[in-house]
């Protein structure tokens, strides 16, 4: 199912008041179920020594949600700068906080190691000389290549940007080991979405592999292994969700041999966005426009810049009716924004009940990667942000955007310069 039934159960009596009280459109996230996943998650790899999770920052961007994984003990994996602040202001100290980038700046770079610095997993050996300051603990980003096919939404890895090849990461190592690192990491990250358990288990293996070559090659040893986040959640009201039990039961034998054949054991690590927040937020937008041409057309009060999935990667996401859940789905509608993009659809033909102008609709699964793509093109602007805490009440954690935040990096009398050579 997608969105929890219970989240849905806690938002449905009393959406419309929430509606009538804010505006719409807003997306509402729900505290209760975001604790229970990351409980879930902390439970389910219980067995394995020093498990962590580190959120993957840029899914839901927010300080209030940052201080929710924060209080689970959670650490945080950012890629910029604005995403270090962010979880440096909830309390994220040091080790707490991986820095994941790629193609750095030495700014950013810079950045990463005030404050206590964080982890650095490093994209690739040539930043080895770029770092400012190497650090004691040093973490590399693997890319298995051919060795591996990625799912199906990460695609091929040879074909990916990110992390070093299998005939570079001993000398990765090598190199970091004789510039002074003392402590070792090893990430990867080769999926995205993915629902079959048995791809992070292969993830896994994989990356004890990694570690043991490197090991017998160097001897060095590796506190942790980090599998990278790309846990899938179920868009789909026909699709399972991951075995998360299963999956922790076959990682964990695997983390047990491992230290069985090795005399220790690395820590393990993730860094779930989608899995954590996914299906704990909602789109909440209102029909103010119904049209039948060629197709019948739900116009909303909200579009693309709130929720851009759809339209980038014809991703699904459930809909529900407001108060029209007990009534069949007859229609089939193409849910539409108003942006001046043909493909700002939330929903193309799909069967639902009749709407009439004022209903409000509920996109689920909006709590990752949802909001923090939004974007600004074509004059619209991104929507409210709140909170349903677990004692009920609703906050706003981001108002919406004025046209003041559109306009507030335009230069109205321009910013002039003459370079010296011209004519
Ligand atoms: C985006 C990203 C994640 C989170 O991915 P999800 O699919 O949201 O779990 C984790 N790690 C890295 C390096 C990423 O770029």
């Amino acid at each position: 199912m997608p969105m929890s039934n219970d989240f849905k159960s806690r938002l449905q009596p009393v959406v419309a008041e929430i509606a009538a009280h804010y505006g719409t459109p807003f997306h509402i996230y729900d505290e209760v179920g975001i604790r229970e996943t990351g409980e879930a998650l902390k439970s389910a790899f219980s067995s394995i020594d020093g498990f962590q999770e580190y959120y993957a920052v840029k899914a839901l961007p927010n300080p209030q949600i940052l201080k929710i994984m924060h209080e689970l003990g959670f650490g945080f994996d950012c890629s910029s700068i604005p995403e270090l602040i962010l979880s440096r202001g909830v309390g994220a100290r040091g080790e707490q906080i991986m820095f994941t980038s790629n193609n750095t700046t030495t700014e950013e770079f810079d950045f990463a190691a005030q404050e206590g610095g964080c982890i650095l997993n490093l994209d690739d050996l040539s930043l080895l000389d770029k770092v400012p300051q190497l650090p004691e603990l040093v973490c590399f980003r693997y890319n298995p290549g051919p060795r591996r096919t990625g799912n199906i939404i990460i695609g091929n890895p040879v074909e990916a940007k990110y992390g070093v090849t299998h005939d570079q990461v001993v000398e990765a190592y090598r190199q970091a080991r004789d510039k002074g690192a003392t402590r070792f990491g090893l990430h990867t990250m080769v999926a995205s979405n993915e629902l079959d358990y048995t791809y992070m288990v292969e993830t896994a293996r994989m990356l004890l592999a990694v570690a043991g070559e490197v090991e017998s090659a160097l001897g060095i040893r590796f506190e942790f292994v980090n599998i990278g986040g790309g846990f899938g959640i179920p868009y789909r009201p026909d699709q399972q969700a991951l075995d998360l039990p299963q999956m922790a039961r076959e990682i964990t034998a695997l983390f047990a041999e491992y230290k069985a054949e090795h005399g220790y054991v690395p820590k393990m690590v993730m860094e779930s966005g989608r899995y954590m927040t996914g299906p704990h937020g909602a789109l909440v937008t209102r029909a103010i426009n119904l049209k039948q041409t060629y197709r019948d057309y739900v116009g909303v009060d909200s579009c693309m810049s709130a929720l851009m999935r759809p339209a980038l990667y014809e991703a699904y996401h459930h809909i529900d009716v407001i108060g029209k859940a007990d009534q069949a789905a007859t229609k089939v509608y193409d849910v539409v924004g108003s942006l001046c993009e043909n493909n700002d659809k939330f929903a193309v033909q799909r069967e639902l009940p009749v709407i009439e102008e004022g209903d409000l609709l509920m996109i689920h699964d909006t709590g990752a990667h949802g909001h923090a793509m939004g974007f600004q093109y074509n004059g619209r602007l991104r929507p409210q942000e709140l909170l349903l805490r677990a004692n009920g009440s609703v906050e706003l954690i981001r108002r919406a955007e004025t046209n003041e935040d559109y306009f507030a990096t335009q230069n109205f009398v321009a910013d002039e310069f003459k370079p010296a050579r011209q004519g």
